[in-house]
């Protein structure tokens, strides 16, 4: 680390030992008033080299990662992240760039490698997707619909529509219904049937001219495909409303199917849930959000496009774009990593990966459908719901199977979501975890659901091995407000 510091007027006091700026090196001296120099050395703390090392491991001790434990937090897909993606990202003619050096001429040396990435990830993108073009702005899911619901607006008003409302599903994730109506939409919540899917009659009802677009998820988030996907997009496009596909649970059918093929318009997937980013704690994620060819000009600026003679640059002018939605062109370092990870599984590596990640989570579910209620009986995809209100009939509910699971050392699923089921456990093992590590997680599940039954009263004290004492709720619901 070189320190360097500015000279003092009257020099030989202090610093004379440090490497000091000459007027050359410095520029343009800056003239600081002496009342704001130091009297005495910075107190840094000097520290050896080990001392630093057992810090920070000690600290990433306490962090708990999919590379240490599973972690089968359902609708987040907290998958292994390969390291060979981490070391791409890491590169330094990608991680020393600066978004502002030129594109061609210069800098270009330095930028078209970037750019080609962007390039070529769009592509990839469109590929998996049925799409015809992409945008990478997006900063994450929730972010990707908002300009999915923008880019509605904008087509929907070039074509002298006037329309108001969005139609979600009752099961959908709560930032659907909040991206719709911040784009100034209003919002109406679709029933979910006794299958698990879109109710169709209460859909056709709710159907009509004023509905600018209809927000799927698919598989939906009790983890069911949605069956009627054909027929509810021919009914939406019969009403000129687009159809949004929430691609966060793309993992249940990459390389299967494609949202495009199946009638969708817009698309937003979640790069840092199926294309192996580590996420967690609110960032940074990336929510790319792709289209068909009628609402393509919207999308916002800047694009990557490739130039005849094979260079590549970032286009600004576009007439009917909805403008800047990030900053730059995205989060760069996770759209590279995805961009790694997609060639790194090709077109049958993706196909795997949602294979085993079906497979999966059917075995959990078939494994612990006798000691949990399971609502919705058939197949699933990449993830399961079951309810834990067998066991609140004996005062043990889902945050208390939670609690329990803590207290062995294994990470709880998803708890409390869909709102739709009561007490409701969300499990998403992923394809990364292998049958041994699931085995054990469906031994401890087996084990609590026992221990509810002979001896409901134990889990009011865990977790008890943990850092992480049991909070007081029921004070902290009533003492949740702002202190002045
Ligand atoms: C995670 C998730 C989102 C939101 O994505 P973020 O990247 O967290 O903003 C939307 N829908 C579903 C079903 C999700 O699981």
């Amino acid at each position: 680390m070189s320190r360097l510091i500015y000279e003092k007027s009257a020099p030989g006091r202090r610093g004379d030992n440090l490497p000091r700026l000459t007027q050359a090196e410095s520029g343009c001296r800056l003239r600081i008033p002496p009342r704001y120099f130091r009297e005495h050395e910075a107190e840094l703390p000097e520290l050896s080299e080990l001392e630093v090392v057992r810090h920070f491991t000690n600290l990433s001790r306490m962090n708990f990662s999919v590379d240490g434990n599973m972690y089968p937090l359902g609708s987040c897909t907290m998958k292994y992240n390969p390291k060979i993606c981490e070391r791409v990202a890491a590169l330094d003619g990608f991680s020393a760039l600066h978004p502002l050096l030129p594109q061609l001429r210069g800098g270009g040396s330095l930028t078209q490698g970037a750019l080609e990435v962007l390039y070529e990830t769009e592509r990839l993108l469109c590929e998996v997707a049925g799409m015809h073009a992409f945008t990478l702005q997006p900063l994450a899911g929730a972010h990707g619909e908002l300009t999915g619901m923008m880019l509605i607006a904008a087509y929907h008003k070039a074509r002298g529509n006037k329309k108001t409302k969005v139609l979600i599903a009752d099961s959908a994730h709560g930032t659907n219904p909040s991206s719709a109506s911040i784009a100034g939409f209003g919002v109406v919540s679709v029933p979910t049937g006794p299958d698990g899917c879109v109710d169709m009659a209460r859909f056709k009802e709710a159907l009509n001219d004023d509905v600018a677009a209809v927000m799927l998820t698919c598989p939906n988030t009790l983890g069911l495909f949605e069956r009627r996907i054909r027929e509810i997009a021919d009914l939406a496009h019969a009403h000129d409303a687009q159809l949004y596909y929430d691609g966060a649970n793309l993992n249940a059918l990459l390389g299967r199917c494609r949202p495009g093929d199946l009638g969708f318009d817009v698309v937003h997937f979640n790069l840092h849930k199926t294309f192996a980013t580590p996420h967690g704690g609110g960032g940074p994620g990336s929510g790319p959000v792709g289209v068909k060819r009628h609402l393509a000009p919207f999308l916002p600026t800047s694009i990557v496009i490739r130039r005849n003679d094979g260079s590549y640059a970032l286009e600004y002018e576009r007439e009917k774009t909805i403008g800047f939605i990030a900053p730059f062109y995205g989060n760069f370092a996770i759209i590279l990593r995805a961009y790694a990870y997609m060639l790194l599984l090709g077109r049958n590596g993706m196909r795997r990966v949602s294979e085993n990640a079906v497979l999966n989570a059917n075995y959990i579910q078939a494994r612990l459908k006798h000691s949990y209620d399971l609502p919705y009986d058939r197949n699933c995809m990449h993830e399961c719901v079951f309810s834990a209100a067998r066991q609140a009939a004996n005062g043990v509910h889902a945050i208390d199977v939670a609690k329990a699971l803590i207290e062995r050392g294994i990470h709880p699923p998803t708890v409390y979501f869909p709102m739709i089921v009561k007490e409701s456990i969300m499990i998403e093992p992923t394809e990364t975890e292998s049958k041994q590590q699931m085995d054990e997680f469906i031994a401890a599940m087996l084990e609590i659901a026992d221990e509810a039954v002979k001896h409901p009263e134990s889990f009011r004290a865990m977790p008890r091995q943990s850092p992480v004492s049991r909070v007081d709720e029921t004070k902290a619901a009533r003492d949740m407000r702002f202190k002045a």
